[in-house]
């Protein structure tokens, strides 16, 4: 009894799901229409049977339910054990690594802090290292010698690398005047 009403309403919600797809593709293929929107002619397959592909494949997951029944159950209640089982292993696995990691004292405690602080250490100095090069370069916005107006161009490879390694918005300048060239470093925002 139970099965069968499961049957039924599985085979109600396909048909019911299989109308509304077709309505609703028969409807937008209307409006396009109206509006005059061509279609375009190197639509890719998948593009351009969207909707016929999702309804062949309801009705076969349908079928296949139904046919299958009892059977796929136990099938996918097998393939969700086994997977939950492995992932389940895998946590374990690596959980035990870490574990032996520091029972065999190849990581201290006191290691990894000496670490995270040389670490820190040496992001902080590079930080600072950046800001004062920043410093060295201040906001030019006309020519220093002559006063004339500045022109933006291309960076040499060195200064290219230079603003990689900082992390440093790096402009290179020319005077329309003179022969004057500047650099001006702007912090990544
Ligand atoms: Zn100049």
């Amino acid at each position: 009894m139970i099965i069968n009403k499961f049957k039924n309403s599985l085979i109600t919600l396909n048909l019911f799901l299989f109308l509304s797809l077709w309505i609703e593709k028969v409807y937008s293929m209307a409006i396009k229409e109206r509006k005059g929107i061509k279609k375009t002619k190197n639509y890719s397959f998948i593009k351009e049977y969207d909707y016929e592909i999702l309804i062949v494949l309801l009705i076969a997951l349908g079928v296949f339910l139904l046919v299958e029944d009892l059977e796929i159950k136990h099938y996918m209640y097998l393939g969700l054990r086994w997977f939950l089982f492995s992932i389940g292993d895998i946590i374990k696995i690596i959980r035990d690594n870490v574990i032996l990691l520091f029972q065999k004292e190849i990581f201290e405690l006191s290691d990894l802090v000496g670490i995270s602080l040389i670490l820190l250490a040496l992001h902080l100095a590079a930080k600072r290292w950046r800001d004062r090069e920043i410093q060295r370069y201040p906001d030019i916005k006309e020519c220093p010698d002559c006063g004339g107006k500045l022109q933006r161009i291309q960076r040499t490879p060195k200064q290219k690398i230079i603003s990689f390694l900082y992390v440093a918005q790096l402009k290179n300048y020319t005077c329309k005047n003179c022969t004057f060239t500047g650099i001006k470093m702007l912090k990544k925002t």
